[in-house]
């Protein structure tokens, strides 16, 4: 599986199970389905989802496991791409860097007494987080449009 924003094999990594990939050269990862599933069990109505799924504007991304245009969608300001056909979702660089940023940013507000924790936090830690992001986004288009 190459990056789709150049020919460079993406690298896997595995959280709690599920895989993940990402891109050495530019920071890219993609998010496959098996890491979502969770997040989209309760919208599975395959036809409404798909629906929903292809209104959002196609993206410049190819899907790097299957090579289906992807669909951008924005939560928050972030944009995501996300797959028609297997649900896996590319994160661009930067777009994985806000996403952990706004998480970092949350948790401090929410222990404002503690002090501030060092910035260990393991790949498995941030795509943990970003999981939990991109749930919330794809919640979003497929329950509350
Ligand atoms: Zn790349
Ligand atoms: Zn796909």
């Amino acid at each position: 599986m190459d990056c789709p924003h150049q020919p460079q094999p993406l690298v896997a990594g595995e959280h709690h199970g599920h895989a993940y990939a990402g891109c050495d050269a530019c920071g890219g990862r993609f998010i496959g389905k098996g890491l979502l599933h969770d997040a989209l069990g309760h919208a599975r109505d395959g036809a409404l989802r798909r629906e929903r799924l292809e209104a959002l504007p196609a993206s410049a991304v190819r899907c790097p496991a299957d090579g289906q245009t992807m669909h951008a969608a924005v939560h928050e300001g972030i944009e995501i791409d996300v797959c028609p056909q297997c649900d896996g979702v590319w994160l661009d660089a930067g777009e994985f860097e806000a996403i952990t940023q706004r998480r970092k940013a949350r948790q401090r507000r929410k222990d404002d007494d503690e002090p501030p924790e060092d910035d260990d936090s393991s790949d498995g830690e941030l795509i943990e987080g970003v999981v939990e992001f991109v749930g919330e986004a794809l919640g979003a288009i497929f329950d509350v449009f």
